[in-house]
């Protein structure tokens, strides 16, 4: 005697969810959003704004780690948000240039032995 009714409980659900007539609509993302018209540049340690890469590097800067105008600017090479993170202690902050107007207590040389820097 085999019980083959228990087989019946066995039919996967799956068939259910098979949808015909569900067709992909082909998105078509146009690739040529550069929007490099208007590209900022900030510098990683004064947060100052620049208009191009060039003017940036050719200034010394004032809050530069060796000294103030001991060194010329550097690149920040993350982009532009609208909320920066230092990446010493997670501090959030509205721009570059009030971040690293404070000392971050996180700071690989000492609490509060120097500056913020804001994470990529
Ligand atoms: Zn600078
Ligand atoms: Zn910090």
């Amino acid at each position: 005697m085999k019980n083959i009714f228990c087989l019946a409980f066995l039919i996967p659900a799956t068939l259910f969810l098979s949808f015909p007539g569900t067709t992909l609509i082909p998105f078509t993302f146009s690739n040529s959003q550069t929007m490099e018209n208007q590209k900022n540049y900030y510098c990683e340690y004064c947060g100052h704004k620049f208009t191009s890469v060039r003017q940036l590097t050719s200034g010394t800067c004032p809050r530069h780690p060796d000294g103030s105008n001991k060194g010329r600017h550097k690149l920040y090479e993350g982009s532009e948000k609208s909320e920066y993170t230092c990446k010493y202690c997670g501090k959030k902050f509205p721009s570059i240039q009030v971040m690293v107007g404070g000392q971050c207590v996180n700071h690989p040389k000492g609490e509060n032995k120097g500056h913020h820097a804001p994470a990529l």
